[in-house]
């Protein structure tokens, strides 16, 4: 089939090149002419596990094609896709000039009918914008073109990517058309082959699930945070009570972790923009609001545990960073935990050594040249001359250090965990000192 993608972000390319890979003919389409370019030219923008051969494999096949030439992509597919981001505005609320801007273009170029499909995450109700907006370019042409808009959220994960899109959980359509319920699904049986996974609903059924499901991940997490911060007071280790509640599988062991906070391009907008949609709507949402508010203390809390370790003077310190981007797998620092922890860092006078196996021309971008920040090749350049180590990103090789060798290279023999990676008494065994979060003992 012929498919148009709009945005070629981690959404827009992923799925491009997903299905391209099942045979489809794809044509992603970006404004950012650079990206464009650097597509046909075989650069991957992102980190991505298995993405780049995939693209360069479709590439290369002609079934997967980068253009910035809007009016041409949207002859080509009789699916349209918008993928393109839906950052916060400055209320908080979803910013979807992107996305009505993207429907305009279609609006002035569409010439015969197709089914255009909201993957951004876009809150109710976006559906009929985006339709209002394409009927009112149609007739400023004076053209009747057939059209439906159709909402199909995406779950993919930063990290893991293409494996979700080629194995998804669940494939969500919403769409009032039957007939377009029957094109997205004979889009998507390449992945549908084995079990049923596509949950057909309503429109706004569909725009909802996607924060439902944002928003339920992103309790769990806080939830974890809060108990951690109760455990920490009361003498437990949340380590102990993960276990002891993961094991009932009404709640199940997956992401019942506490850290140093959860960040992305996801959670933070997305729990705050359903917060907004309910408020637009005359409720508010008591749970949605205590997610955020803990989720923004608990970004604070490494650096807490360093404050008191310190009694309040950091100046003069080098910390060693491991781990910048928001989780493990990607090269994504937005909404990161550690951009909160440098930032109280070099407000407190210290300096910073940073490793991530992929952030690292991120951070570059981010923070651009400073002299209390040094980005280093490999985990034990960071180490060196530091005076204590935060671990804020879970990447593999970050699990297994070898305490001793830690103990002779930290000038203050401690470590700060933020993502409770290390048994405290194997590393106080090596004569270092160990902050996890939520690791309080008895006494
Ligand atoms: P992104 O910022 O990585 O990419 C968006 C792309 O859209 C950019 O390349 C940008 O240049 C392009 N763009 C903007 N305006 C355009 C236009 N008029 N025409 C063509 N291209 C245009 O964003 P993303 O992370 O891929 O997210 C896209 C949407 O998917 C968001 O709504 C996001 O919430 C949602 N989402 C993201 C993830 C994720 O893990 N990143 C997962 C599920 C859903």
């Amino acid at each position: 089939m012929r498919v148009t993608i709009f945005g070629t972000g981690y959404v827009g390319l992923v799925t491009g090149t997903c299905l391209a890979e099942v045979g489809h003919d794809v044509v992603c389409v970006d404004i950012d002419a650079a990206k464009v370019e650097g597509l046909n030219n075989g650069i991957i923008p992102i980190y991505e596990p298995g993405l780049e051969p995939m693209v360069k494999a479709n590439h290369a096949a002609g079934r997967l094609n980068f253009t910035t030439d809007a009016a041409r992509a949207i002859q080509h597919g009789n699916t349209i896709f918008i993928a393109v981001g839906t950052p916060p505005d400055e209320d908080g609320s979803a910013d979807l000039k992107y996305v009505l801007a993207v429907a305009r273009t279609i609006g002035q170029n569409l010439s015969r009918p197709a089914v255009i499909v909201d993957k951004s995450t876009v809150p109710v109700g976006t559906a009929d914008k985006v339709r209002a907006v394409i009927a009112a370019e149609l007739a400023a042409r004076g053209e009747n073109i057939e059209f439906d808009v159709a909402s199909n959220p995406e779950f993919l994960k930063e990290g893991d990517a293409v494996n979700d899109c080629m194995r998804p959980d669940r494939i969500v359509i919403g769409a009032g058309n039957p007939a377009s319920i029957e094109q997205l699904k004979r889009l998507y049986a390449p992945f549908n082959r084995n079990h049923e996974r596509i949950v057909a609903m309503d429109v706004r059924s569909a725009e909802l699930t996607k924060y439902a499901a944002n928003a339920m991940l992103a309790t769990k997490i806080s939830f974890m945070n809060e108990m951690a911060n109760i455990a920490e007071r009361v003498g437990a280790d949340i380590e102990h009570v993960r276990h002891g509640i993961g094991s009932d599988p009404r709640i199940g062991y997956s992401f019942i972790y506490p850290g140093a906070g959860y960040g992305g391009s996801c959670f933070p907008k997305d729990v705050q923009a359903l917060e907004r949609t309910a408020r637009q709507h005359g409720y508010v949402a008591q749970i949605l609001e205590a997610v955020e508010a803990v989720n923004g203390r608990q970004k604070h809390r490494l650096f807490e545990l360093m404050m008191d370790h310190y009694e309040g003077d950091l100046a003069g310190k080098t910390v060693a960073v491991w781990g910048l981007a928001f989780k493990p797998n990607t090269d994504d620092m937005r909404e990161a935990s550690s951009r909160t922890l440098l930032a109280r860092l070099w407000e407190a006078g210290a300096r910073v050594r940073a490793y991530d196996p992929e952030a690292r021309d991120e951070a570059r971008r981010i923070f651009g040249e400073r002299d209390d920040l040094l980005l280093c090749d490999t985990a034990r350049q960071a180490l060196e001359g530091a005076h204590a180590l935060a671990v804020v990103t879970e990447w593999k090789q970050f699990r297994s250090p070898d305490f001793n060798r830690l103990e002779a290279t930290l000038a203050d023999k401690v470590i700060f965990d933020g993502r409770n990676l290390y048994e405290p008494h194997e590393v106080e065994q090596s004569g270092l000192a160990y902050y996890g979060i939520g690791r309080g003992r008895s006494v």
